[in-house]
């Protein structure tokens, strides 16, 4: 039997695009399956990632493939059903907010044993994630949440900073995205958008592509966020670092220039136990962009969660409980 790890992306946006090229090269994970909300892509063998790219940009899906994809109104549940897949990268957007767990419980009632891996951002859709624990465990799937960049792999930068400590007295994330064009992203600056004085999950998404280009044409392209709701806090929380008050997450993107407006970092700050305060900062080089800082730490987490399901051991795990591996 190979050990090539068999994978599915949920998602063919810009992330699941991204995750698709990351996958390519690597000898120990292989991207077998992907869907969008129009079609999926099965091929055991492996796909072609230049030709899923090249099809869903010219014609809207992955379905259109010739030969391995299919067209499909259903397309999450007719893949689960039809393809063998050890672990699933969700790329989709958590749009209404309570989309990814409804996802979550799609994957429960199918019966479907294996790995799942998101980048889920909001505090309150991981919520309704971890409300699932005992079916998820009980259904034989080793689930790894907030595992994408912030929460991801800051908030697990976080939990290693914190060792040098005796009290972690705050846990400050400021990111800096920048990326040529939003439509790249759609999800991702919607659920940013919901985060802006006067909007929410709703009324993001409920707003036309016109809307959101004239509303960053107000704003010169740029957004900026304080005080998010973000799910490192809780992540944070649950791992026993500090109490998700003293965690806040920020940041400024800019849709219009692929440089970052700003270093992404995060600073945790805490007392010895000598008694000194210190600062430790982690920054993510400002060469990487936002689908290497996501995509990178989702696959490696989804190997953790294989190495895990191989010991038994199902439920649900943050990025902040467990280190990601690294995919070779
Ligand atoms: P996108 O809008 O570019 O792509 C979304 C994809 O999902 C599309 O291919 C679409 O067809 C597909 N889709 C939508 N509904 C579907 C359905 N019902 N069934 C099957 N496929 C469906 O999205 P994106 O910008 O790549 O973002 C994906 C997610 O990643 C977002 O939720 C975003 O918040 C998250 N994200 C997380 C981080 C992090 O650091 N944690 C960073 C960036 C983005």
């Amino acid at each position: 039997m190979s050990n090539i790890i068999r994978v599915g992306v949920l998602g063919f946006g810009g992330l699941g695009q991204a995750a698709a090229r990351l996958l390519a090269p690597k000898s120990e994970m292989r991207l077998v399956a992907a869907a969008d909300h129009k079609g999926y892509i099965y091929n055991p063998e492996g796909l072609d990632t230049q030709a899923c790219i090249s099809t869903y940009n010219q014609q809207g899906s992955v379905g259109h493939v010739p030969e391995y994809g299919v067209l499909s109104q259903t397309s999450i549940a007719d893949l689960i059903a039809n393809a063998q897949v050890d672990g699933f990268f969700l790329a989709l957007p958590n749009l209404p907010n309570t989309f990814m767990a409804d996802v979550t419980r799609q994957f429960i009632a199918s019966g479907w044993q294996g790995v799942l891996v998101d980048a889920l951002k909001r505090t309150s859709a991981m919520e309704q994630i971890l409300s699932l624990k005992d079916e998820v465990k009980n259904a034989g799937i080793t689930y790894m949440t907030g595992c994408g960049a912030t929460p991801g792999l800051l908030t697990a930068a976080a939990a290693i900073a914190a060792q040098s400590y005796a009290e972690v007295h705050s846990v400050k994330i400021t990111f800096g995205v920048g990326i040529a064009n939003w439509e790249a992203y759609r999800a991702t600056i919607r659920e940013d958008i919901a985060h802006m004085p006067g909007y929410d999950v709703d009324k993001a998404r409920a707003m036309s592509d016109a809307e959101v280009e004239a509303l960053l044409d107000e704003t010169n392209g740029i957004i900026s966020l304080e005080n998010m709701e973000h799910a490192d806090d809780l992540m944070l929380e649950l791992a026993g670092i500090c109490s998700r008050d003293q965690v806040s997450v920020g940041g400024v993107v800019d849709t219009r220039n692929p440089k970052k407006p700003l270093s992404t970092n995060v600073q945790l700050t805490g007392r010895t136990f000598e008694g000194k305060i210190a600062t430790h900062t982690f920054t993510l080089g400002d060469e990487t962009s936002m689908a290497a800082n996501v995509c990178g730490p989702a696959f490696g987490y989804l190997k953790t969660g294989v190495w895990l399901q191989k010991q038994g051991l199902t439920g649900i795990f943050t990025a902040a409980d467990m280190m990601p591996q690294f995919v070779k």
